[in-house]
This record gives C-alpha cells, sequence and structure tokens, in this order.
C-alpha cells in the first residue's frame, strides 16, 4: 500500500464512530432532553411550537404560506386536495436592502403585505375582489385567508400566531422590531392594507417538514418526528403535553389541550455542545476553534452541510502539508500542482456537494473523482492513489455524520416509547445532505439498529421519507391546524 493510502485509513480511523460509543450518544441525548422539556436555558431548548396536531392527510382547503428567511420573501397559497396531494402557487421576491437594515418595522412588514396583496391580485383576485366589494358595502361577513408564516429568526413564541422578535440575524437590523410580536406587526400591515388574510400561525421549518411529510406519506399514520439534514441540522417530534413542563411555568402560554400532545423543535444542532459525548477530532477542533461561534452547534458541526467541507478540507490540507506526503504537490507521493487559488486554501471553501460527487463513484478510473477535484479544487491529474486518498476521508466523515445522526433519532425514540406502541413510525427528512450524499440514509439507519434499545426489530418499524417544502406546504397546514384551535378563537381559555 502506498503511504498516501495508509495516512488517509488512518485518518479516516479517527472517524470511526462505533456502536458502543452510538449507545452513550444515545443515553446523553436522553438526558439532555429531559432537561430540555422541564427548564429554558439548556443545551437542548427543546422549544414547544404550540402545534398540538398532525395532519392525516386528508385535509382540504386553500392557504396562504409567506416565508421570511435570508435574502427573499417568498409568497404561495397551497390548495389541498385532501387526497395526500396539493397544488402550490408561488412567487419570490429579492428583499430590498435599504429595508432590511436602515428602515422602520413598520416599513418592512408593509413590503410583505403589499407582495401578499400583489401575490393575491394575481393568482386569487376573485376572492380578493369579492372581499373588497363586500367591505365597500359594510357587510361583515368574513371569508379570510388563513397564512402560516415562516419566521427564520430567533423568536419567543407564546402560542402557536404569537412570538417575540428575540434578535434579527443574517443582515437583518431593525431594533424597533426586537422584542414585539411579529405576527401582530405583519397582521397590522395586512390590516392597513384591508387584505383578507389572518395570520394563523408562526412556523419553525423543521415542523413544516414534519406537516408536510404527515400529509403526503402514505396511509393515515402520522408523522412522528421531521429532521433536516441541509445547511444546518435540526428536528421536531411530537411529545406528549405531560412531559413538557416547563409549559406550566410560562405563564402567557395558550395552546389547545384536546389532543394532549404538542410538536417540540428540539434545536438539536447544539446537542452536547460541552461534548462530553460527541466525537472530536483535531479537525474538528480546528473547525471549531476558527468559526465566527466557537463552542456551539457542537452536533451540527459535525453532521450538516455548512461543515463536512470544510473538515474534509483541513483533513486534505494536512496531508497536503504533512512532508513525508505531500498530498496534491510536488513530492514523493504526487505530481499535482495546486494553485494558489485553490479552495483548498480557503476557510470554508469547500462545498460539501463534492462529498456527495465523490463518494456516488464507485469506479476503478475515478473519473468523476477527478472531475470533482478539477471543479471544487483546481486539481488536475491526480494520481489514483491520490483520488483513493480523498475517497477514503470522504467516506469515513459522511459516514460519521450518518451515524451520529441516529443519536436524536433513536434517543426520540427510545424517551417517548414510541416503538413499544406503534407499528409504523413515520419519519419525514429534508435537505441536500440527506437527499444526494449517497446512502446517507442507509448508514444513520444501520446505526439506529445497532442501538441495542432499538435492535432490527425497531429499525423495521421507522419509515423514512423525504418531505419537501415545509415552508410552502407545511406552512400552510399549520395554519390549518391553528384555524381549527378553538382556544384562539377564545383567547382567554388555556
Ligand atoms: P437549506 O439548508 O438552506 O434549506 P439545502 O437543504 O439545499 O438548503 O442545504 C444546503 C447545504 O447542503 C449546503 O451546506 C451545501 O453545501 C450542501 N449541499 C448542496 N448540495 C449538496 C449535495 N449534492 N450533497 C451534499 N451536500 C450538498
Ligand atoms: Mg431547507
Amino acid at each position: 500500500m502506498s503511504a498516501l493510502i495508509d495516512e488517509a485509513t488512518r485518518i479516516a480511523r479517527e472517524f470511526d464512530y462505533p456502536a458502543d460509543q452510538v449507545q452513550r450518544g444515545v443515553a446523553e441525548y436522553i438526558k439532555q432532553s429531559n432537561d430540555g422539556l422541564a427548564q429554558e436555558g439548556t443545551t437542548l431548548s427543546q422549544i414547544p411550537t404550540f402545534v398540538t396536531a398532525v395532519p392525516n392527510g386528508s385535509e382540504k382547503g386553500l392557504y396562504l404560506a409567506v416565508d421570511l428567511g435570508g435574502t427573499n420573501f417568498r409568497v404561495c397559497s397551497v390548495q389541498l386536495h385532501g387526497d395526500t396531494t396539493f397544488s402550490l402557487t408561488q412567487s419570490k421576491i429579492m428583499i430590498p436592502r435599504e429595508l432590511m437594515a436602515s428602515g422602520t418595522s413598520k416599513d418592512l412588514f408593509l413590503f410583505l403585505a403589499r407582495q401578499i396583496e400583489a401575490f393575491l391580485r394575481i393568482h386569487h383576485n376573485e376572492h380578493f375582489e369579492a372581499h373588497q366589494r363586500r367591505r365597500r358595502d359594510g357587510n361583515n361577513e368574513e371569508d379570510l385567508f388563513d397564512l402560516g408564516f415562516t419566521f427564520s429568526f430567533p423568536v419567543r413564541q407564546c402560542g402557536i400566531n404569537r412570538g417575540t422578535l428575540i434578535r434579527w440575524t443574517k443582515g437583518f437590523n431593525i431594533p424597533d422590531a426586537v422584542g414585539h410580536d411579529v405576527c401582530a406587526l405583519l397582521q397590522s400591515a395586512i390590516n392597513e392594507l384591508h387584505l383578507p388574510v389572518r395570520v394563523a400561525a408562526l412556523v419553525n421549518d423543521t415542523v413544516g417538514t414534519l406537516m408536510a411529510r404527515s400529509y403526503t406519506s402514505p396511509g393515515e399514520t402520522g408523522t412522528f418526528l421531521g429532521a433536516i439534514f441541509g445547511t444546518g441540522t435540526n428536528g421536531a417530534y411530537v411529545e406528549k403535553i405531560d412531559r413538557i413542563t416547563k409549559l406550566q411555568k410560562m405563564e402567557d402560554a395558550h395552546y389547545d389541550t384536546s389532543t394532549g400532545e404538542m410538536i417540540i423543535n428540539a434545536e438539536w444542532g447544539s446537542f452536547d455542545n460541552h461534548l462530553s459525548v460527541l466525537p472530536s477530532t483535531v479537525y474538528d477542533h480546528d473547525l471549531d476553534a476558527d468559526s465566527n461561534n466557537p463552542g456551539v452547534q457542537m452536533f451540527e458541526k459535525r453532521v450538516s452541510g455548512m461543515f463536512l467541507g470544510e473538515i474534509l478540507r483541513l483533513a486534505l490540507l494536512a496531508m497536503h502539508n504533512n512532508p513525508d506526503l505531500g498530498l496534491f504537490k510536488p513530492s514523493k507521493t504526487s505530481k499535482v500542482v495546486t494553485p494558489e487559488n485553490s479552495t483548498l486554501y480557503r476557510q470554508w471553501g469547500l462545498d460539501t456537494s463534492l462529498l456527495s460527487q465523490v463518494e456516488a463513484d464507485n469506479t476503478a478510473e475515478m473519473e468523476d473523482v477527478k472531475a470533482a477535484l478539477k471543479d471544487h479544487l483546481k486539481i488536475e491529474n491526480p494520481s489514483n492513489d491520490e483520488c483513493q486518498a480523498v475517497k477514503i476521508l470522504v467516506h469515513a466523515i459522511g459516514k460519521r455524520a450518518a451515524r451520529l445522526s441516529a443519536v436524536p433519532l433513536a434517543a426520540i425514540l427510545i424517551h417517548t416509547r414510541k416503538l413499544e406502541t406503534d407499528d409504523i413510525v413515520d419519519v419525514g427528512v429534508d435537505g441536500s445532505l440527506v437527499e444526494f450524499y449517497p446512502n446517507f440514509e442507509g448508514y444513520m439507519l444501520e446505526a439506529l439498529h445497532e442501538v441495542p434499545q432499538v435492535g432490527a426489530a425497531g429499525a423495521k418499524k421507522v419509515r423514512v421519507g423525504i418531505s419537501k417544502d415545509g415552508s410552502g406546504v407545511g406552512a400552510a397546514l399549520i395554519a390549518l391546524v391553528a384555524s381549527k384551535d378553538e382556544t384562539l378563537q377564545n383567547p382567554s381559555e388555556k
């Protein structure tokens, strides 16, 4: 064997995450998740979402959804056909920079309401005109669209359509909105324009993923858990209200208790921030130390798309700088000249899609690996040993991420005793990593099955399906559930 392959194999072993470590992770996750249900300020936030029912696919009606996330504002309407299918119409508008940072919250929310108005005029003009006519005639009979508002900034939620903004992120900075209810801000702007729209729900994208899967999944079984493996990673699951003991301490909380359940947004990206059980290599350590938020999102930093490319880059760079090896530079083992502007030298430069491309190539010639190295790193004519070394590292990093993903999944299944009562446990997943990294789901389920309290029989009950568009159809479904929530019609009731 060549020195390159020896060294790649040695590094790859550092990414091994064997069954006994998975089991330790699961035990710790269960502990941290119980802490999170009991009190505020824990590593796992376990945020109550106030969504107390999941759809079964028979829901019908026309709902609106809007998504304010980063650069764009998306407006869509979703027609639920009641047979697990839906049609979606949408428009996307770039948010003007000046509204993101220098205006008032009123400017921003009026802008959003105007986009909703434009959307209604184009796509639902009849309904819109009828509403305007009734209003002019002084007819108070209301026929409002219920709207789900996906708002991807930190909020403190105290009801299904109430949440105060904690702080802006992602380049937004409109100080007068902080501390205010973002649903009320949007509703006032909508009312100012006399639109036939009621802001029915504040939505987190992970919860949207769960709801969208629950509606579209085969049969009547409701979905139990939704998980995202994209830029970041997070999950939401159905919990018994009795177990969310911190809800009792929230004086302003409003929710429907009729199902006895509520969806919890785990915020599992921050599982084990103090690294009591998570595996760590020198590459994980360096990635975190050089990040702009060291010590937080430690689970996410080992699992999600934003980070896997950087872990790989650091491992490749170590082999590149190792004087005995000289991967990708003229040396004993290589003839390659890596150009100075290669992303090999740029922090966060290496996109995680490279891992999927490399992992997918199982040919002896490794033409796709070579193409990926050229496209992503400007590296040309690597030797077969060099390509093989990259493959070994990629496989190790991707597989560890997938096996780590089994930790929250197993822990939540065990802690809720879901496998003891149900024959099928439906799980919806979304995100480019789980969608495109070859066999990500397979490695995850393999690790799940190795957990003794789950076992082969338990793992067999878990049915995983891709669930796209949580902020569209998922948000619409949350608006639907909210519109059927009696306590909202009479908010004094708890
Ligand atoms: P978002 O998380 O913003 O909703 P995605 O689910 O598409 O969006 O995830 C984007 C992340 O996935 C990025 O970090 C990107 O590097 C990574 N990514 C994009 N394409 C792939 C791919 N083919 N394989 C693995 N990861 C990918
Ligand atoms: Mg996404």
